[in-house]
């Protein structure tokens, strides 16, 4: 079999990757173990311009939200999904110094565009602590990632170019020009496997920074706010019948993909300081976010086979990254433009020499 790429992976970087190169003409393999835990399904897939206690600007906001709307519409649109949702945040504030601040802030343009001028505090008043208001944040929303990764598969599973299996690193055959794997003859190979990737004989020195998170699905009675309510954690409302998420935490340390009691009690504690209503936990989950030393996706080739790729890195923010960054890499892999050099691995090749 041939093919222009092998996807190692099916997360949102494999995914959104494949998809990319799909539509700019390229044939893709996507190679997925689903027995391994993947991020991708513990997410909560929230797209937020404006985070963090301070309310700082995510990075490259202005470019990247844009483009991640765009690109998740169409491609639910192409694969008739229904799992791009654009929904507000509304973030009641602590105190009336946090008001304060937050509405300074908020007088800067590049900041205030963010914002709704009038959020409707009446209506979140029954389930949430917002006696000093809140601030809402448009363009913002989130994506089912089951629904996407579940559609994007049947696509590829359909043109029979997905495959269930475990990659093994020693079948890689390298040649002049392609590298071959197993019965598969391909230009290259393209890495996409989350945090597993320390396990990848050709890319485990890159400097990752694992960050473990659990999230809640919670069932709350009569819930009817659609917007997701922010307060540094989170409830996501999932359907109209009252599922919601509860998220998520951020852990350093313990990095395993177990659910853990301290996780829920962790949870449980921050929501009820601004979450009233009760709620009755349906499921817990976990997974580990690929993050990098220096926060920033690690895109690009490996330093001496040029044959294989890497798509990862995305850290806490893989929905709103990928689909900029795919692009970039597909432009790079078709023509050689430069990739962002704060995202191209480039900036550890020191690492790799030294190793
Ligand atoms: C609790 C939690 C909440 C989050 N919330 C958000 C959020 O709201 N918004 C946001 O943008 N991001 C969020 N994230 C981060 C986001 O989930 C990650 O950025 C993203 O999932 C990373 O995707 P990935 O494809 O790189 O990795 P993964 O999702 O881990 O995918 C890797 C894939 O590779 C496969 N694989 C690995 N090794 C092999 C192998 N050897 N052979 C075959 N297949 C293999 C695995 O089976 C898996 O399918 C959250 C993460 C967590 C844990």
């Amino acid at each position: 079999m041939q093919a222009d790429y092998l996807i190692v992976g099916q997360g949102i970087a494999g995914s959104v990757l494949a998809w990319t190169l799909h539509q700019r003409g390229h044939k893709v393999i996507l190679l997925n173990n689903p027995a391994r835990p993947s991020a991708s399904r513990a997410s909560a897939g929230i797209f937020n311009p404006l985070t963090g206690k301070k309310l700082v600007k995510t990075w490259k906001a202005d470019e990247l939200f844009p483009f991640a709307q765009k690109f998740y519409g169409d491609m639910q649109d192409a694969l008739h999904g229904t799992f791009q949702h654009l929904t507000d945040i509304y973030r009641p504030y602590r105190s009336i110094e946090e008001q304060n601040s937050y509405l300074a802030q908020t007088a800067d343009p590049s900041i205030g565009k963010y914002v709704t001028e009038t959020p409707d505090h009446q209506k979140f008043a029954p389930f949430i602590e917002n006696s000093f208001g809140g601030l809402q944040i448009t363009q913002a929303g989130w994506i089912n990632c089951e629904q996407m990764l579940q559609k994007i598969m049947s696509f590829f599973v359909e043109k029979n170019q997905y495959f269930e299996n475990e990659f093994d690193y020693e079948k890689v055959e390298i040649q002049q020009d392609s590298v071959i794997y197993e019965d598969i003859e391909i230009k290259k190979i393209l890495f996409c496997e989350g945090f597993e990737a320390r396990e990848n004989p050709f890319f485990g020195w890159l400097p990752f920074n694992p960050v473990k998170g659990q999230s809640l699905i919670v069932y709350i009675e009569g819930y009817s706010i659609d917007e997701i309510v922010n307060q540094g954690n989170f409830v996501l409302p999932i359907d109209k019948e009252g599922k919601c998420r509860i998220g998520a935490t951020y852990s350093w340390h313990d990095i395993n993909w177990e659910i853990s009691e301290d996780g829920k009690n962790f949870l449980e504690g921050k929501v009820k300081t601004f979450f009233k209503a009760p709620y009755r936990i349906l499921e817990q989950q976990a997974g580990i976010r690929p993050s990098s030393k220096d926060r920033r996706p690690f895109v690009g080739l490996h330093p001496v086979y040029k044959q294989l790729g890497i798509f990862n890195g995305l850290g806490t923010k893989g929905i709103t990254l990928a689909p900029y960054f795919a692009q970039q890499f597909a432009q790079f892999l078709e023509t050689g433009e430069e990739i962002d050099a704060e995202v191209n691995i480039e900036r550890f090749f020191s690492l790799y020499f030294r190793s």
